[in-house]
């Protein structure tokens, strides 16, 4: 692969749209009060254009425009919402590192997103505070906890890295021999499916442990012929791919998106896997949508789909030894 095609993620995500008056004029949209140049300031926006070239021009309402578009209602604040709404804080053990659930461990390389999702249960999150990609603390950690037998690769998004860097966490992570998973949570093959080139699959390849990608879809229109084809790569290089959304109010939350979605998640070799209910991060309360309509959805879903493709409801609460699961 020449050099010029090994990077062309980067530069895509160089060439992201930071500006919303430039995003608007791709959008052929008015620029009118939907958005907030505060929320902006706050939570600065972020989209890669080939996610921005899968929203519908001239709607101000596209669901993908909804996720990433900065506005007023982020600036109020909601009895409930708060800083660190999934205690990430209290259960940070080591620079990098959260061990919240039992045999299970997860490590913070980056601060980084290649997007800026409004409804982010980090999107307040102080990694400017922790020396994140101290690798050699975190590894330590990790070969001392014995009962930790999966790592979960987190962020920010974690295929940030480079493939150099994510080479050596492998290589590193290969001689845990308690360690048995590597689990990468990461929304990049969905808004920068470019990433998942030759050199990321080669990288993933030191890996002597099972690596389990969970990828972060929330609507079908997400979901065209790169991702496609990103999801082929890692199906021939015998990586489990599973999917995990939120529900997020005037986006999905009506069966006929979330069984699409499902459908078409499982024609890319996908399974469903969680459907979060927000997590109650301050400057999103505005994508709420109740456990009791939830509950409802998922009933209709499941009237409608075969069991392994209604993803489980679930929700996160700070403290608790687990996820909960609502549905
Ligand atoms: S990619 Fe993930 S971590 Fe980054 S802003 Fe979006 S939801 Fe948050």
């Amino acid at each position: 692969m020449t050099a010029h095609l090994s990077n062309r993620w980067q530069q895509q995500l160089r060439s992201a749209f930071k500006s919303i008056t430039a995003l608007y004029d791709y959008l052929e949209l008015d620029t009118h009060d939907l958005f907030s140049d505060e929320a902006h300031l706050n939570f600065p926006l972020r989209v890669p254009e080939s996610f921005a070239a899968r929203m519908e021009k001239g709607n101000p309402n596209d669901p993908l425009l909804k996720q990433v578009l900065p506005v007023n209602e982020e600036m109020q604040t909601v009895a409930g919402f708060g800083l660190d709404p999934v205690g990430d804080l209290q259960a940070m053990t080591e620079t990098g590192v959260i061990h919240k659930y039992q045999g299970r461990a997860l490590l913070i390389n980056t601060g980084s997103c290649a997007i800026h999702c409004r409804y982010c249960f980090r999107r307040n999150f102080p990694y400017s505070d922790f020396q994140l990609g101290n690798q050699k603390q975190a590894i330590n950690y990790l070969n001392e906890h014995l009962d930790i037998s999966e790592v979960i690769l987190s962020g920010g998004d974690p295929l940030l890295l480079s493939d150099a860097k994510l080479v050596t966490l492998i290589k590193e992570m290969n001689t845990i021999e308690h360690l048995k998973r590597i689990r990468i949570h990461s929304r990049l093959p969905i808004v920068l499916p470019d990433r998942i080139n030759k050199g990321l699959i080669k990288a993933l390849t030191y890996s002597e442990k099972k690596i389990i990608m969970v990828m972060h879809c929330n609507h079908a229109n997400e979901l065209n012929v790169e991702v496609a084809k990103a999801c082929e790569k890692m199906r021939q290089a015998n990586i489990m791919l599973l999917n995990q959304s939120v529900l997020l109010k005037d986006i999905n939350n009506n069966v006929f998106q979330l069984a699409q979605l499902s459908e078409k998640l499982f024609s890319l070799g996908v399974l469903p896997y969680y459907l979060h209910l927000l997590d109650k991060a301050l400057g999103t309360a505005h994508f709420e949508v109740s456990k009791t309509e939830a509950v409802s959805l998922m009933q209709q879903l499941q009237a409608q789909l075969p069991g392994y493709l209604v993803p489980k409801l679930v929700k996160e609460e700070a403290g608790k030894a687990a996820k909960t699961i609502v549905y």
